[in-house]
């Protein structure tokens, strides 16, 4: 399998496209996500990142009427995702590895799933908190921070299990993480983001992938602010049009991020969501126009399960 960062290379310069989706609900067919996919394809996307969702406690009824919290994954599949996806649509599969939920020796067993799968690339991330929880909390023998997955991870690329005794077959990660232009929801301030942000690096990851953003001046000024940081790892814009008016307050307060006035102002102005979906779209092929003028490597797409709107934008570039 090709890494994310060799496909930017071989690309020289020009811009690539990709997307990233989410497992469907537990239950719902897979088919459905892959038959949503299949328009994009078109586009060429020379990889397909498949997030990760940690579980989240419910209360269920148990024995005798007595309320139980249980533990429930409610979108499971992302290994076996990747396996359909590449199977499918002959596209490397990045799946995303996360912290919250596993403990270390749980995150090597996955590792080990995506190695035997022939996976090269993972995406390493903290993971979002339980949502009953609010805050994140690590799974006991779990790890806390994204920078600890990291090593785990290019502890295996150099052969080195958690218990084994002696050296192991060697794994080829290559390690993308998060950034965030606007800053990280829990980071103190941008300075204290980017000193953890450089740790990532210096630990061995191998690109950034940004949180979605609706101004591309929060992008340029990221890149410059890592660039005069000695970050010199590709930075793969992630971007997302705007579908509802209510994203304009929902989207905000999940990724803490700011939307421009002029796209609220549009978007205000819509009497439907129709409309809103075709301020959106128009506003993110600005957005592409002046991310592929500046020489971005890669637009990566939040499909977050729909593709209609994404196949619009990639159609005027790719
Ligand atoms: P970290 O890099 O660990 O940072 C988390 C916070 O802790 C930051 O505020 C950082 O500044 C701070 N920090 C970092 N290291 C330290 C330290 N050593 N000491 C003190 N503070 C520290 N979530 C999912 O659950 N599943 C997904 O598939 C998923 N995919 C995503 C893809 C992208 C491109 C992005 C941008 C986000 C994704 N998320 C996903 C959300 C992500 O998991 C959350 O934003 C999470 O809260 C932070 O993850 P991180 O990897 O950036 O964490």
């Amino acid at each position: 399998m090709t890494k994310v960062t060799e496909f930017i290379t071989q690309a020289q310069g020009k811009t690539l496209f990709s997307i990233e989706i989410i497992p469907p609900v537990k239950g719902q067919n897979i088919n459905e996500l892959l038959n949503g996919i299949e328009p994009l394809m078109e586009f060429k996307p020379p990889f397909v990142d498949v997030t990760y969702h940690r579980e989240e406690l419910i209360d269920v009824v148990g024995q005798g009427g007595l309320i139980e919290r249980i533990p429930i994954r409610k979108r499971p599949g992302t290994v076996g995702i990747c396996a359909r996806l590449m199977e499918r649509f002959k596209v490397d599969a990045v799946p995303h590895v996360i912290c919250g939920g596993f403990t270390k020796d749980e995150t090597e067993d996955v590792l080990f799933d995506l190695h035997y799968l022939g996976i090269d690339n993972v995406l390493v991330l903290r993971g979002d908190p339980e949502k009953s929880a609010g805050v994140f909390k690590a799974k006991l023998g779990g790890h806390s921070y994204a920078s600890e997955l990291i090593t785990q991870v290019a502890n295996m690329n150099k052969g080195i299990l958690l218990h084994a005794e002696t050296e192991a077959s060697h794994t080829d990660f290559c390690i993308g993480i998060a950034g965030y232009p606007e800053k990280h929801l829990d980071a103190e301030s941008l300075d204290t983001d980017f000193e953890h942000l450089k740790r990532k690096i210096e630990l061995g990851a191998n690109y950034i992938v940004t949180q979605m953003f609706f101004d591309n001046q929060k992008y340029f000024r990221f890149v410059d602010r890592c660039r005069s940081e000695g970050i010199t790892v590709p930075i793969i814009p992630g971007l997302k049009p705007l579908a509802t008016k209510r994203q304009l307050t929902v989207l905000a307060d999940i990724f803490h991020l700011e939307f421009p006035q002029d796209l609220i102002d549009e978007a205000q102005k819509c009497a439907t969501d129709k409309e809103v979906r075709q301020v959106g779209i128009e506003w993110s092929i600005q957005q592409c126009k002046e991310l592929i003028a500046y020489g971005a490597p890669v637009l990566h797409f939040y499909t977050m399960g729909k593709s209609d709107n994404i196949a619009q934008i990639a159609g005027k570039f790719f």
